[in-house]
């Protein structure tokens, strides 16, 4: 049939339109193409080009049309915002299948769909945090001293280092004075000052680095001249390489009458180190922390590297920074060590720290001097903390106490949530691959002997494609120590051990950080696991443990996510855990309970008999369907 000589009449539009015709004639107005009456026709296809129009119209409306508000939301927060009775949206809720109470809190995605049904551009306020950090920087942007942190193997030297530098560069204010311990410290030469934080070594690093804290510039490796690379030595290094850090080496004991500077030169080349006068990049610095010679010579280079790091700090914005330490004195409460990042800190600036606010009433540097205010780079000890915050804990100077609180408050609310860990799974690496596109399988490799492990490592880099490549982060003899843990958990690696254990701390840790540790004894069982696994093709090795069933009632579709509405029928539901939707006799979705909810609250389980609503992150879903959850235990493998 032609369409086009077919006629409408704007009434019969606007009725498809569900407008009344005076309001089709208004819009047609907006959209510049008058017409005269109810009775007035238009053809089909003008009529066709006239919905589309409507709607572009109506959908550019609503994203002028904007709200701001902040979450926690409850359904009687938004009738506010949309200037809506409650009850309707508690109606337009039930409709879409969800009974929610007036007092109930809205997910954000539900939310924004509500709003948009209503009319509105729903817009998250940015919170008080994000505002106070998004503070523009001023005119004062000078240059700031470098981080430095000492690593190496034990005994090589770092601590008498450490001690050099701070006594050997005392300025006349300080003599007389105490040192503390901060945590960090600062020594000023005439070229500028260096800030070293003295714990030294990788563990710390990392550690600090795996809770968001990469405060470390300059890396100072320190390597005794007499024994030369141990195999903290090589941890250290490929700790400071895998967090990108500019890295200076130490070569120290050059007092020592065994100690042979070129043999410890020619073993750091192996490792991939190669001193500038061997023609590599590495800066090296022989020295002696007992005698003193040399040192002068590595501060130099310390800060010759600061100065092609071009490290710069806005000095004039309210301070902002992080936490190296924290105690409580019986005398003076919580005491606090902090290395500012950004902009200054002042005596009676009010403070977001961690969990915890207060008023700085007093301010100290490393020796025991009261300051009025500190800037980038300077580590402090700050008092007038409500409590003891972290290490690695951020802070931030906030306007007002009212705001702290408020910011304290909505931090001890989103602590509620506990964050599933995610980490590579050699299982799920091919889907990660497909997914996110990576191209790489890191991997920390421990063997018994250095045979074994050039054994391995061999053997592993002929799996290595064109499409995927192994990545080893780090290699090394001996049990899996949280040395290895820390840098998988930063580098998002697969431990594999060959013919070695795995220590009872490293255990435990892996297993809280959800990181991967695979234990082989046979080299062919290893390489053909990470070829099945580069390939997809891996079998889980993973036992399950059933915990209990669902049955969804009912299917609750919202803009970006299905959520079930289900009731426990046997054992538990527990968020977090593994579970598959069964619809029939099949399976058709294999994930996690992403989030788990009993009327309105988040909850870690719910149990028989009871109502939930559960998430999965997938949106096929229908009633009746089944979802079956159980934990996941590795199984060992059979030696
Ligand atoms: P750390 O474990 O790396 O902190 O090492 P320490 O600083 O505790 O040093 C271990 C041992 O080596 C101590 O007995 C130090 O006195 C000694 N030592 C450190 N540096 C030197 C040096 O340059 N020359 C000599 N002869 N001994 C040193």
């Amino acid at each position: 049939m032609k369409r086009k000589g077919l006629k409408m009449r704007i009434y019969e539009l606007a009725k498809q339109l569900g407008l009344t015709s005076h309001q089709l004639i208004e819009k047609l107005k907006e959209l510049n193409f008058p017409v005269k009456s109810h009775m007035s026709s238009v053809d089909a296809e003008t009529a066709e080009i006239i919905k589309h129009e409507i709607e572009d119209l109506e959908k550019r409306k609503i994203e002028e049309n904007v709200v701001e508000v902040e979450f926690p939301l409850t359904v009687k927060d938004l009738a506010v915002k949309l200037n809506q009775k409650p009850s309707q949206i508690l109606t337009y809720l039930l409709k879409k299948g969800f009974p929610y109470n007036i007092n109930q809190s809205l997910p954000k995605e539900v939310a924004t769909q509500i709003a948009y049904d209503f009319g509105f551009n729903l817009k998250e306020k940015l919170s008080k945090e994000e505002e106070i950090l998004k503070v523009v920087k001023t005119q004062d942007i000078r240059k700031r001293a470098p981080i430095v942190t000492l690593m190496g193997h034990i005994d090589h030297g770092k601590t008498t280092l450490l001690d050099y530098i701070r006594k050997s560069h005392i300025t006349k204010k300080e003599t007389g004075g105490i040192t503390q311990h901060i945590g960090a410290y600062r020594v000023s030469i005439k070229k500028g000052s260096i800030t070293f934080l003295d714990t030294p070594g990788h563990q710390t690093f990392t550690a600090m680095r795996a809770r968001g804290a990469n405060i470390t510039d300059i890396v100072v490796l320190v390597v005794a001249a007499d024994e030369g690379v141990k195999p903290q030595t090589v941890e250290a290094y490929d700790h400071a390489k895998a967090a990108k850090t500019p890295i200076i080496v130490a070569i120290n004991k050059i007092d020592k009458p065994n100690a042979d500077v070129d043999f410890t030169k020619q073993q750091l080349a192996k490792i991939g180190l190669v001193s500038e006068d061997w023609g590599g990049d590495t800066i090296m610095c022989p020295l002696s922390a007992k005698t003193g010679e040399g040192v002068d010579e590595l501060l130099d280079l310390i800060l010759l590297q600061a100065e092609l790091m071009e490290l710069k700090a806005d000095f004039g914005r309210p301070g902002v920074g992080v936490v190296i330490e924290a105690k409580l004195s019986k005398e003076k409460g919580s005491l606090v060590s902090v290395l500012i990042q950004e902009g200054r800190l002042r005596v009676s600036d009010i403070l977001v720290c961690g969990k915890y606010w207060g008023r700085i009433k007093a301010i100290y540097d490393d020796w025991g001097n009261r300051l009025k205010e500190a800037y980038p780079s300077y580590p402090v000890e700050i008092l007038g903390l409500n409590g003891v915050p972290q290490p690695a804990d951020t802070f931030f100077v906030v306007p007002d106490e009212n705001t702290a609180k408020e910011i304290v408050r909505r931090k001890r609310e989103a602590e509620k949530e506990i964050q599933i860990p995610a980490h590579t799974r050699l299982e799920d690496f091919y889907k990660k691959m497909k997914e996110e596109k990576i191209k790489e399988l890191k991997i920390i490799l421990k063997a018994d002997v250095g045979g074994t492990l050039e054994a391995v490592e061999t053997a592993l880099a002929k799996l290595s494609t064109s499409e995927v490549k192994i990545d080893i982060v780090h290699k090394g003899v001996g049990s899996i120590n949280n040395s290895d843990v820390l840098l998988a958990e930063v580098t998002d690696a697969v431990i594999v051990g060959f013919k070695v254990e795995v220590d009872p701390v490293a255990r435990n840790s892996a297993k809280q950080k959800g990181i991967e540790i695979r234990l082989y004894q046979i080299i062919y069982e290893l390489t053909d696991d990470i070829r099945l696994a580069l390939e997809g093709l891996l079998t889980p090795q993973i036992k399950k443990i059933f915990v209990g069933r669902a049955i969804i009632k009912k299917a609750f579709k919202l803009s970006k996510r299905t959520v079930a509405g289900c009731i426990v029928e046997k054992g538990k539901v527990v968020r977090g855990a593994g579970c598959e939707l069964i619809r029939g006799n099949e399976t058709i979705f294999k994930g996690k309970v992403v989030s788990l909810k009993r009327f309105k609250d988040d909850v870690r389980e719910v149990t028989e008999g009871q109502e939930c609503g559960i998430d999965l992150g997938y949106a096929d879903i229908k009633e009746e369907d089944v979802i079956d959850v159980f934990f996941e235990e590795e199984v060992k493998k059979k030696l």
